[in-house]
């Protein structure tokens, strides 16, 4: 099958900034490649895509997304392997996500075949841009706001959408303290916590920084309702290791982001005949399990750290010390394995990842 190339106007960078970077140097998410792709919907459909330099966008003040918050985006990496092969991890999953999220924030959504190629071909131009270090990867962050230049709520008649990348380095992380939040919450049944939602994160900012007044990195959030069930970690899914099983909550509420990672950590159990429940967790199991030492491991799980190792958790003012981390963590193996997988030391056997 012959499959048609979409089309795309290119302008390339005429002031590449590629020779100015320190590469043992960058701080995440703000070192920008030299091009971007630029999409924009009007008179009822997708426009001709474009790839162009980077650089800012012209706003209007009335610009509809700044005021009511019709936007959304997605994270996901490009990955360089020894043989300086260019890939990309399950793509397809954020493409379906994305589209997911378009509809829940009535933006009219993209093409998935579409998604992955245009990304394809934003990457494949920038390709230089893509880390050659140890642990270095390319971050691509799509995004997608309302345009329409006029004051009132309802869905916009225009939108743009932009992809941008950028290197970053090794996700040095030392596991974090969290705490248990039973006041505030991230999302609520019917609400938009499935989708990856510019205001999902806004709302977050106060209780987390409440939080790290304390003392701690990040929130565990809980069900809205009654503050009985975990769901997810800061803004990563939440995973626990206990007598040897591993629970996570399930995504069957609308409440809780679908993340990759997290599917794939499933994927990936159930491989290896590790003992998976995905289900309702509730917080008095895991904090019984705390208590009598059976809660192994707690991370949390998501594209930007892929595991992010929990070392503390508070509950209702008590802290609970988690056993330290050793290499023979279903964590680190479970790391250590996707790590290896992207970089193509094993047999992709699943078709995980998707060569540029
Ligand atoms: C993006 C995100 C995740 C993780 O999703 P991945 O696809 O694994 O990167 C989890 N929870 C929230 C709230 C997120 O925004």
């Amino acid at each position: 099958m012959i499959k048609e190339q979409a089309t795309i106007k290119i302008t390339t960078n005429t002031q590449p900034k590629i020779n100015q970077i320190d590469w043992d140097n960058i701080p995440f998410g703000k070192v920008f490649t030299d091009h971007m792709l630029v999409m924009d919907y009007h008179d009822g459909k997708w426009q001709t895509p474009e790839i162009m330099p980077f650089g800012p966008i012209p706003m209007h003040p009335a610009m509809s997304a700044i005021h009511y918050g019709q936007a959304i985006f997605e994270g996901m990496k490009a990955f360089r392997r020894d043989n300086d092969d260019v890939v990309l991890f399950r793509p397809e999953m954020n493409a379906k996500r994305f589209a997911e999220s378009c509809e829940r924030l009535c933006i009219p959504p993209i093409d998935e075949a579409l998604f992955v190629e245009l990304i394809n071909r934003l990457v494949d131009i920038d390709r230089e841009w893509v880390p050659r270090k140890e642990g270095y990867s390319l971050y691509i962050r799509p995004v997608i706001f309302a345009t329409d230049e006029a004051i009132g709520v309802k869905p916009s008649e225009s939108y743009k959408f932009i992809v941008f990348l950028c290197p970053v380095g090794a996700y040095y992380s030392q596991a974090v303290s969290v705490k248990v939040e039973e006041y505030y919450t991230r999302a609520a049944i019917g609400g938009v916590g499935r989708a990856k939602a510019a205001g999902n994160y806004a709302s977050a900012l106060y209780p987390a920084l409440l939080s790290q007044k304390e003392g701690y990195n990040q929130l565990l959030w809980t069900d809205a309702k009654e503050h009985k069930y975990f769901e997810e970690s800061g803004t990563m899914n939440i995973c626990f290791v206990v007598d040897g099983k591993l629970l996570t909550p399930s995504e069957d509420e609308d409440t809780i982001l679908r993340g990759t990672t997290k599917r794939t950590i499933v994927d990936v159990a159930e491989k290896w005949g590790f003992p998976v429940e995905e289900r309702k967790i509730t917080v008095e199991e895991i904090i019984k399990a705390a208590e009598e030492g059976r809660l192994q491991e707690a991370f949390g799980a998501g594209t930007a750290a892929t595991i992010a190792s929990i070392a503390k958790i508070n509950f209702r003012g008590k802290d609970f010390n988690l056993p330290a981390i050793t290499s023979d963590f279903f964590s680190q193996k479970v790391k250590n394995y996707l790590d290896d997988l992207k970089k193509g030391k094993l047999e992709d056997t699943d078709n995980w990842c998707k060569i540029i």
